[in-house]
């Protein structure tokens, strides 16, 4: 019967979170123009409901929010996108959800999955009567090749498995679409237990006795989920005695003891204090964000690229400094012009000509801002606590309530328009680097170079929302959480007999723990018993012990530790080959470039297979690289080799 137009062709999509929604979306978006009326069998795996997927559940605890504005998460391409298929227009998270927000501007993570999941069924609802919708509520466990020559390109079908009993079926091409997988977490000596790496597990942070100790690695969005969870998630309350006064905790006395640090020492700045539709000021002093960047646009950064032997730290990165200066003082000059001594359109002109040379941006920054407080200083902004030492404990813990204070005041008192303004040019100027990442422009020396650099974008933009670092601040002022400094060093110390001191803990002087530290919750060591043991350089002699560690961080992608069944199959027969150390990006799997095929480990492209990995939300309007790519990625799919 379908004869002339040939056999339906199959495509799956293992992962059906907002990435795997969003391609589902392009796919049917674009079969008409594409495809026809040809008949099209759509298949998606997910043992979670398809939209939100896992980290989107609409059963998680309301605690969980967001950390992007909601007015600033679309999953419906506008007109902005500036793709091959049509646009779809559709409303924000904030729009759809039509009802007040936490802290004025983020949605709980469980109604952005209601959002999602209403998303993936509107898409859908309406399908063309050539194409047929099949959900699998299941985990795919192998992709296997049957005979060559069924499929185009004479590879063969693909037969997908899943773990739920029902028949594999059939599929001529497959997009991952599997989000942050887990890695295997390292064993925890007996006696000790280990919570983590990956996202807040409300069950195992609900086994955590109350007033136990915990060493916490890790002072991210984790840490703030888990920080929620064991404390308002156990009855505790914020309260503000006086308003606009600073927030205390009323402890329900159910809470753990949290024993904190990080490479960094210092939790994620928060985001600035959220102004929807900011009113522009006269021109050309304006707070609004400027539309595209400056200095680091897509154009000036292939340029430098393709000077022989660029490298990315070498010829991009400055150019992302210039713009991030540029961004910063252009917030100065427009919101406090009196700390300023030099016309906007003379420093800006200036700026223009010196850029990207550091030294005279630098120079010029001084002669037109006076105070270093108010000159943008990024190495001091990436690491506060750079090589200090401090007395003891409390000294640290002083220093540390007092940063984020000042963060809090800095990011949403009358000033903080200029750390809007970093943040936004760092959203920016990372979509300019996603871009030539996606479009395949980076070598993997340069990936990895961006990455590193990046993590200070990461850093600076991605932080809670203000509330709960407030809440943060509060949390550390009622000794629930105790910091435990920069270069944290964990290491579990095992029980059979070994005693204070057998941990290798370098220049280890001492448990602090014997000495009586008021306030400071270090504790006695138990001579033979295992521990978990945490030591900062920045503060010589202090130890903190615990039975319970919890790595408070997403697993890094790691060879060798992969536990999804599906990618440990294919890694097992090369069909899937991870990045090595010397590749620069460990763990990421090999692709073919901006078409996105896995390259197996004989060389080979598997064209009938896309990896689309996790990227944040797309903002509105703004012709967002996410939209583009999956729209790519869903026109190769309907397109014949
Ligand atoms: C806790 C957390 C909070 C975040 N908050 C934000 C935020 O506020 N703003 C923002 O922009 N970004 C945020 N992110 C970034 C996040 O990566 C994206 O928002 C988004 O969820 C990524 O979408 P995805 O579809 O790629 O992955 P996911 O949402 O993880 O979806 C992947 C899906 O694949 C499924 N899957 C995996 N393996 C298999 C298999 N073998 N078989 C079948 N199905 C499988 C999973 O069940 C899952 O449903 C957050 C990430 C995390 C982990």
């Amino acid at each position: 019967m379908n004869d002339p137009v040939g056999p339906a062709r199959s495509l799956c999509l293992i992962g059906c979170g907002p990435r795997g929604a969003s391609i589902v979306e392009r796919i049917l978006a674009n079969v008409p123009a594409l495809y026809g009326d040809r008949p099209l069998d759509l298949h998606i795996v997910d043992p979670y409901p398809p939209g939100a997927g896992r980290t989107w559940r609409t059963d998680q605890p309301g605690l969980l929010w967001m950390n992007s504005a909601a007015e600033q998460v679309t999953m419906y391409p506008d007109e902005s996108v500036a793709c091959a298929g049509p646009p779809r227009p559709g409303p924000t998270t904030a729009g759809w959800l039509g009802a007040p927000l936490h802290d004025g501007a983020y949605a709980a993570r469980r109604d952005q999955g209601r959002y999602l999941r209403h998303f993936f069924e509107t898409v859908t609802r309406e399908l063309p009567a050539s194409v047929r919708l099949f959900v699998h509520r299941a985990r795919a466990v192998d992709l296997r090749r049957s005979p060559a020559g069924t499929a185009p390109g004479g590879r063969g079908r693909q037969q997908v498995i899943l773990d739920s009993g029902q028949p594999p079926f059939f599929a001529d091409r497959v997009v991952f679409a599997q989000g942050h997988t887990d890695t295997l977490a390292a064993p925890a000596p007996a006696g000790l237990t280990r919570i983590g790496p990956g996202p807040a597990d409300p069950e195992a942070l609900a086994a955590v006795p109350p007033g136990a100790r915990v060493l916490v690695r890790g002072l991210g969005l984790v840490f703030i989920d888990c920080l929620v969870l064991l404390t308002e998630g156990r009855g505790g309350r914020f309260v503000r005695p006086a308003p606009g006064g600073p927030l205390r905790y009323l402890p329900s006395g159910r809470e753990p003891r949290l024993y904190a640090g990080s490479r960094r020492g210092v939790p994620l700045p928060p985001k600035p204090a959220y102004a929807p539709q900011a009113v522009p000021r006269a021109a050309p002093d304006t707070r609004a964000a400027p539309a595209a960047p400056r200095f680091a646009t897509v154009d000036a950064c292939r340029a430098v690229l393709s000077r022989p032997g660029a490298s990315f730290g070498g010829e991009v990165w400055p150019l992302v400094v210039a713009e991030l200066g540029w961004c910063h003082y252009r917030a100065l000059f427009a919101g406090q012009p009196a700390r300023t001594r030099m016309s906007w359109p003379d420093f800006d002109a200036q700026y223009a000509l010196l850029h990207p040379d550091a030294d005279r941006l630098a120079k010029l920054a001084r002669e037109a801002v006076p105070d270093p407080a108010d000159r943008l200083d990024l190495d001091r902004l990436a690491d506060p606590l750079a090589g200090l030492r401090f007395a003891g404990p409390d000294d640290l813990q002083h220093r540390l309530r007092g940063l984020l204070a000042e963060e809090l005041r800095r990011r949403t008192g009358p000033a903080s328009g200029v750390a809007t303004a970093l943040v936004d040019g760092l959203q920016r100027a990372g979509a300019v680097i996603e871009e030539l990442w996606r479009s395949g422009e980076l070598s993997a020396g340069q990936l990895a170079e961006a990455l590193t650099h990046f993590a200070l974008g990461t850093y600076l933009s991605s932080g809670p929302p203000p509330l709960r670092a407030e809440q943060l601040l509060a949390l550390a002022e009622a000794g629930v959480v105790t910091f435990v400094g920069p270069g944290m060093r964990v290491t579990a110390v095992p029980g059979d007999g070994a005693g204070p001191g057998d941990g290798g803990v370098p220049g280890h002087g001492g448990v602090q723990g014997h000495r009586a530290l008021p306030g400071d919750g270090a504790v006695r060591s138990v001579p033979g018993r295992a521990v978990f043991r945490a030591t900062s350089p920045a503060l010589p002699g202090t130890v903190y012990e615990a039975d319970i560690l919890l790595d408070a961080r997403l697993a890094a992608p790691e060879p060798d530790r992969v536990t999804d069944p599906l990618l440990r199959a294919l890694l097992s027969r090369g069909e899937l080959v991870q990045e090595g150390p010397e590749d620069g990006a460990a763990g990421l799997l090999r692709l073919s470039g901006a078409d996105l095929h896995p390259v197996d480990s004989t060389g080979t492209v598997h064209h009938d297979r896309t990896i689309a990995g996790p990227a944040q939300f797309p903002r509105p309007h703004t012709d967002a690289v996410y939209f583009r790519q999956n729209d790519a990625i869903a026109r190769g799919l309907l397109t014949d080799d």
